[in-house]
């Protein structure tokens, strides 16, 4: 049986692709999963907040991103102001949580689970971003486990990868990306990384204002999907790998315009509505 593959058993199918297993009722048989001869990735436009915000700021985005677009759209306010975006928001607009602890519950002070920001309202995460790699010294196993946590919950993960500035001098960018990549899906089915995206965010290029050229990202997007289809080909087909790094209004065309930008990841630029309403319309 293959990931993907439909095992069905009377009364009840459990995909192989998803990392919770249900119990089983009687003989099981196996659904072979269709090839697709060509895959459409919608475009993901993903804001992420950081520690900014306010109350005011969550009713502005979400009382403003009420039409639909060619793009889906996902706000990651801080993890006290999900709840309050999930209720006003429309269902053109989702949002997420920054990080979420390995744990379903316990004696974890200051972490949220993952259970708990899916009932708040939360239906994505961000695993594994730069900032919490280097200031929180999150590894690459926390990593894996948090994206393990991530899918048992029910919750779409964007995984974070991407090379410091010295990586790439040394002619390592790729070589680190794989690390991190193949690392951080090796808890998991590799197909349930395509229930959310990959998200490319070279750390020289995180709030510096320095931005990979469009040739750049490509180039790596394309190794990321190449490294994918080694593993599983319509994973590679069917899973978003957006960019991050100082991607503004004016920079957004000409990176989604690449064959492997499948949308952005936007940090400081995601902070004002206008800005961040113009990177959507460049999707
Ligand atoms: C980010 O934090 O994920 C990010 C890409 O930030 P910025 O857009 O500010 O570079």
């Amino acid at each position: 049986m293959r990931p993907g593959d439909y095992r069905c058993f009377i009364g009840q199918a459990e995909n192989c692709g998803s990392g919770t297993r249900l119990a089983t009722l009687g003989r099981a048989f196996t659904i072979a999963r269709p090839k697709l001869a060509r895959v459409m990735r919608k475009s993901l436009i993903a804001a992420n907040w950081k520690c900014h915000g306010s109350l005011l700021m969550v009713d502005d985005f979400a009382n403003a991103l009420t039409h639909h677009t060619m793009a889906d759209v996902v706000v990651f306010p801080p993890a006290v102001f999900v709840e309050r975006f999930a209720n006003q928001a429309l269902n053109t607009v989702d949002c997420g949580v920054q990080d979420i602890g390995v744990a379903e519950s316990g004696a974890y002070t200051g972490e949220v689970a993952g259970e708990m920001a899916r009932e708040a309202g939360a239906k994505w995460v961000i695993i594994g971003h730069s900032e919490r790699r280097n200031d929180q010294q999150e590894s690459d196993e926390l990593i894996a486990q948090k994206l393990l946590a991530a899918t048992r919950a029910e919750l779409r993960p964007i995984l974070c990868v991407g090379e410091t500035q010295s990586q790439r001098e040394a002619g390592d960018a790729l070589a680190v990306v794989e690390q991190q990549l193949l690392s951080a899906v090796a808890k998991l089915d590799v197909s349930q990384i395509s229930i959310g995206a990959v998200a490319y965010e070279p750390v020289w290029a995180i709030g510096t204002g320095l931005t990979a050229t469009p040739q750049q990202a490509q180039d790596m997007h394309k190794g990321i999907r190449e490294l994918l289809r080694q593993i599983d080909e319509r994973t590679a087909d069917e899973t978003r790998i957006i960019y991050g790094g100082s991607v503004k209004a004016d920079n957004a065309a000409s990176l989604f315009s690449q064959p492997d930008i499948d949308g952005a990841l936007v940090g400081g630029a995601s902070l004002q509505l206008d800005t961040f309403m113009g990177i959507i319309a460049a999707a």
